[in-house]
């Protein structure tokens, strides 16, 4: 058999699980857009099938005789090496950990699930508490099984953002950390907040839903390649390249809460839309990792949304969808939508505070699984470290360390490529900007540039290249949080009006 026969085959393995992975998120996105109540329990039997289907063919020994072919040859293609690395990350992470384990901790984070959303209603942390321990004592099982290298917070990680380290992050995060704590003291000291009661009222489902729509074509979505429906909570899941699905949800006293969370979707979407054809059937047809994901979604929604110039475009198209707002200025669109206050809860959050809760989340998740801090002392480190970063302190539980459903979920590790996608996104932008000139382009309403430089340079590659080399390769240089920091102060200076 010859190189390209071999390939060949390969490719047609690998087809099978994108086929699966295909109708599994059909399914699912389904389940969250259609599904009536009783639909619910079958559509979770049907998934849970199709998930065992994926599971064996990711674990078949055949896949291991494909590994061990790659690993043989002198590949020079970065798709055929990215094919090999992908290959090679799922199929050790489910041989390694024994099936029975993993099923154990399926059914406890099913379980920890609905039993965390009554414990958030009740406020009781008690309820849940055994539960995080558990699911703290499986991860550090799995680590075990997965190895690590530096530090046993790493192998974690690597699940969402592949190749990033704890160090890394340490001292990222920390630097992020300290610039922002004194950043949003100015603001608070020196500066004059934005009045944004002019927003006050009620806007009509319809009109959000075109106003939403004019956004998702302004920034270059493909309607013939892509649907907006609602869900209760807003995702993006693509089953194809040419199928793209994002969803929002509406308030009827709130146009703007959807029309940004359409703009941070419809990020995700350009992403999924804009990637290859040729990356069919090398498992590499998807956005590469979570933070470079949630780069993209950031950019439009705060990058571009959040702009001076973006206003000055959009404004016309608020007011015609919602006459009581026609006499408000540009101006004042673009400083309403800029306020940075702490708060409590992290979906809340606005573009400078929303990092200060990924640290502290990130800061608490590696003590927690290194054994630095028990789930006993959790609740109270939490509240001291509002305290300290944002002046902000939690009263109950339900709005402190039992507000997000990731650790129900066993998901640990998964916070950091929130706040990860801000600073990539700023240094992405930063490159950009010598390449564009991104605020005329905006202010004009032509932002197909954007979305062409975006494509050229990120999404059409898909996953062939791994986060860090996808970083260096578009600005010439590794993570650097000084880009984010520098963006969000030239900004907020201006909103809050100090010199
Ligand atoms: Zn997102």
């Amino acid at each position: 058999m010859t190189f390209e026969e071999k390939i060949r085959e390969i490719r047609g393995y690998v087809r099978k699980m994108e086929l699966l992975d295909h109708t599994r998120a059909v399914l699912h996105w389904d389940l969250e857009v259609n599904t009536p109540p009783g639909g619910v329990k079958p559509r979770s039997e049907a998934l849970g099938y199709l998930a065992g289907e994926t599971h064996k063919l990711t674990t078949s020994p055949v896949v291991g005789e494909y590994i061990a072919w790659l690993e043989e040859q002198q590949l020079e293609d970065p798709v055929h090496k990215a094919m090999l690395r992908e290959l090679k990350r799922s199929y050790d992470r489910m041989t390694k950990i024994p099936a029975e384990r993993y099923m154990a901790f399926a059914r406890l984070t099913s379980e920890a699930q609905s039993v965390w959303a009554e414990a958030r209603k009740r406020n009781d942390y008690e309820m849940f508490k055994p539960y995080l321990q558990q699911i703290l004592e499986f991860q550090k099982e799995f680590v075990g099984y997965l190895g690590f290298k530096a530090n046993k917070y790493d192998t974690l990680l690597d699940l969402y953002e592949p190749g990033l380290t704890t160090e890394t992050l340490e001292h990222v995060f920390g630097e992020l950390r300290d610039k922002l704590v004194i950043l949003l003291r100015e603001l608070q000291e020196k500066g004059t907040r934005p009045d944004n009661s002019f927003l006050n009222g009620k806007y009509a489902e319809d009109a959000q839903r075109a106003l939403n729509e004019r956004a998702l074509r302004l920034i270059g979505f493909d309607f013939q390649k892509g649907r907006m429906d609602v869900s209760a909570h807003p995702f993006t899941t693509s089953f194809a390249n040419g199928d793209v699905r994002l969803t929002t949800r509406y308030a009827e006293d709130d146009f703007l809460s959807s029309l940004f969370s359409t703009l941070h979707e419809g990020g995700h979407a350009l992403y999924e839309q804009g990637i290859a054809d040729d990356l069919v059937g090398t498992g590499l047809a998807n956005g590469v990792s979570m933070g470079i994901h949630e780069s993209q979604s950031r950019f439009y929604e705060n990058f571009i949304g959040r702009s001076r110039e973006f206003w000055l475009n959009f404004h016309k198209d608020v007011a015609a969808a919602f006459p009581q707002l026609a006499t408000v200025t540009p101006e004042q669109f673009y400083r309403a939508v800029n306020i940075a206050q702490p708060s409590l809860i992290r979906v809340e959050a606005d573009e400078l505070t929303y990092s200060m809760h990924i640290i502290i989340r990130f800061e608490m998740e590696k003590a927690l699984i290194n054994d630095e801090l028990t789930v006993d002392d959790a609740p109270a480190v939490w509240s001291e470290k509002y305290a300290s970063y944002l002046g902000v302190a939690p009263s109950n539980y339900a709005e402190g360390i039992l507000q997000d459903v990731h650790w129900s979920g066993g998901m640990v590790g998964y916070f950091p490529s929130y706040a990860l996608g801000n600073l990539y996104a700023a240094q992405i932008y930063n490159t950009m900007l010598k390449d564009l000139n991104v605020p005329t382009l905006v202010a004009s309403g032509d932002l197909s540039p954007i979305r062409e430089w975006l494509r050229e340079k990120i999404h059409r590659h898909g996953a062939v290249y791994t986060p860090s080399e996808l970083v260096v390769m578009v600005t010439g240089e590794p993570l650097n949080a000084s880009y984010f920091v520098e963006y969000l102060k030239n900004k907020l200076f201006e909103v809050y009006r100090i010199n």
